[in-house]
């Protein structure tokens, strides 16, 4: 039965308005949560949460958290979904990046500190850097250069993990940490300058698909149904303890572009470019601690998934 709308718990999600921040307040509401979320348009828009704007349960507060976040009444969970997350975005917005993973950071944990809420911590594959562990389980420290193009993300976020575990040795909260690796689907913007929107937006067009370098760096793509289940799993059933979200099926560039040239039926060609600098070579997620903690593990394979958001692609372009 559904839950009364006083007796229902609450969520403020940051990044609301995000490609994976939108799924997920979606998924919320779908099990009797009330949702408020929050973003600022740096990278997130409006017409991702066109869906749920009709929904009494749902609120939207145009806000950036990095100028401190106040919210009346009570709050279950607080998510911490906000940040530029591509390459191309972060660093267009470098200070932002680095402000939204420390002091934005800081401001939702002491959100969640005053309302007594559980707070969760989008993190990232980042944190390990260019890996010289593979797969990456929690355990490993990483490898970041923290003056590289990347650094202003990947140092943020292993700066936000810090002042998660701070908050919870000092003041108690109740924290979760997820590192999310690669994940697609729809709303992804045509823009994001990620693999798959680059690849697919160029397939649709009969463009040349851009592989970066000769294309034999990894990467593990998770569709973003899955990881929002995983997501719920870690708010529910986590711990303190950082836990890998994440598809282990990894892939090369090279064969990612061919098989979306293949899916979209298309007569697109391949144009080698410059691989960016720091480019981690390979990333796939070791999910043991995932499937053992979370009883979580994702059911999308990589074709279907590539399908589903090829779909969404040819239904915006
Ligand atoms: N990449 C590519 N062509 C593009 C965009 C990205 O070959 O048009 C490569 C990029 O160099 C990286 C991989 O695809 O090795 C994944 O990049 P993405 O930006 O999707 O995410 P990342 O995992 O690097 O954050």
């Amino acid at each position: 039965m559904a839950a009364s709308s006083a007796s229902r718990p609450r969520a403020v999600v940051s990044g609301g308005a995000g490609f994976i921040g939108s799924h997920l307040c979606a998924a919320l509401l779908e099990r009797d949560v009330s949702v408020l979320a929050l973003d600022n348009f740096i990278t997130g828009s409006a017409d991702n949460l066109e869906p749920l704007q009709g929904n009494p349960e749902f609120e939207f507060r145009q806000a950036d958290v990095n100028h401190g976040v106040f919210i009346g009444g009570d709050v279950r969970y607080v998510l911490h979904f906000a940040s530029p997350a591509s390459p191309p975005q972060y660093d267009a917005n470098p200070i932002h990046t680095l402000k939204v993973g420390t002091i934005g950071t800081m401001n939702m944990l002491g959100l969640a500190r005053a309302k007594n809420a559980t707070f969760l911590l989008a993190s990232t594959s980042e944190v390990y850097g260019d890996p010289l562990v593979h797969p990456q389980p929690e355990s490993y420290w990483g490898n970041v250069n923290p003056i590289g193009p990347r650094g202003c993300y990947d140092e943020a976020k292993r700066c936000a993990e810090a002042y998660a575990m701070a908050y919870r040795r000092m003041h108690q909260v109740d924290t979760r940490i997820i590192r999310i690796f690669n994940t697609h689907g729809p709303r992804m913007q045509v823009q994001d300058g990620r693999a798959v929107p680059n690849f697919m937006a160029q397939a649709i067009r009969g463009e040349p698909l851009t592989v970066y370098g000769d294309g034999s760096q990894t990467r593990s793509l998770c569709y973003v149904s899955d990881l929002v289940r995983g997501v719920l799993a870690a708010l529910e059933r986590g711990d303190e303890q950082p836990v890998n979200l994440g598809n282990p099926e990894e892939v090369s560039m090279l064969e990612l572009a061919e098989t979306i040239i293949r899916l979209a039926g298309s007569q697109s060609k391949i144009d080698h470019r410059d691989l960016p600098v720091d480019d981690p070579k390979q990333r796939r997620p070791d999910i043991t601690r995932a499937r053992n903690l979370l009883g979580w593990q994702p059911e999308v394979g990589l074709e279907d998934g590539l399908r589903r958001t090829l779909e969404y692609f040819r239904s915006v372009l």
